[in-house]
């Protein structure tokens, strides 16, 4: 199943074009972060066309954190940074292989967009287990929140107006199975006393590897199995009140 969560937008009229892209594409589980009021008689459901009827009633008002427990989430952006320095934006795929990988999965995935001027923020898209961007002019790259949704939503056709999924496609372990993975890898830099500075971004990079290879239950809990192992077996670091 694919939902479409909108963060913190302002425009009214963009949350009717998404609605109306959805309800086109096939899509009908719409969650709002922080929306702008939307009036029965003005923009959003003047732009929502049929899905005024279903889609935009029935959005849901939710929290991030909400979607991130729930969900296999991700974040959509413009701006990527190119560069495996930094991570918050990168490795991006584009809607089209968004699509490819999550024909291969059973998940529950919630494709996130953000604020009409500053998109979604550096410590929103760092709990997203993916990134993805359209691409675009290099020279402009940002489209209009309700352009963008919808061509995202064009891209992924295949899984929601055609429902197609490979035949043999896996079982993804869910989002709280994934969640404990993550958290076990943080005890684990902990165990090992990793570098404070380093600890956060390395969390992330471990987030965002395992959000892309989309782990069965059974992956998902043996890696967890081994990285709290491993944490038992890691020497605590020596402090100077200690004997010599
Ligand atoms: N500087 C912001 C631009 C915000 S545009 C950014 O880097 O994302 C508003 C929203 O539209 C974004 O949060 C994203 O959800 C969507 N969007 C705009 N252009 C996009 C693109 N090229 N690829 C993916 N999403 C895009």
């Amino acid at each position: 199943m694919i939902a479409v969560a909108v963060v913190g937008a302002k425009t009214p009229g963009n949350v009717g074009t998404i609605a109306r892209a959805m309800k086109n594409f096939g899509l009908s589980e719409l969650y709002l972060v922080d929306p702008p009021e939307l009036d029965p008689e003005g923009d959003a459901y003047g732009f929502a066309g049929h899905a005024r009827e279903d889609v935009l009633p029935n959005a849901t008002e939710t929290t991030l954190e909400t979607l991130t427990e729930r969900f296999h989430t991700v974040g959509t952006t413009a701006v990527t940074n190119e560069d495996a320095r930094s991570h918050v934006r990168y490795p991006y795929r584009t809607p089209a292989e968004l699509r490819d990988s999550l024909r291969d999965v059973k998940t529950d995935t919630c494709i996130v967009f953000g604020r009409e001027r500053v998109g979604l923020l550096n410590d929103e898209l760092a709990v997203m287990d993916e990134v993805v961007s359209i691409p675009a002019s290099d020279e402009y790259p940002v489209l209009n929140l309700g352009q963008a949704a919808t061509v995202v939503l064009y891209e992924l056709r295949e899984l929601t107006v055609d429902s197609y999924q490979h035949p043999d496609a896996i079982e993804r372990a869910d989002e709280s199975e994934i969640a404990g993975l993550n958290e076990q890898f943080g005890a684990l830099l902990e165990a090992i006393n990793h570098p404070d500075g380093k600890r956060e971004k390395a969390g992330r990079l471990f987030r965002r590897v395992v959000g892309r290879a989309h782990p069965t239950p059974r992956e998902a809990r043996t890696l967890r199995g081994i990285l709290r192992r491993a944490g038992e077996y890691a020497v605590p670091p020596a402090t100077d009140t200690e004997e010599r």
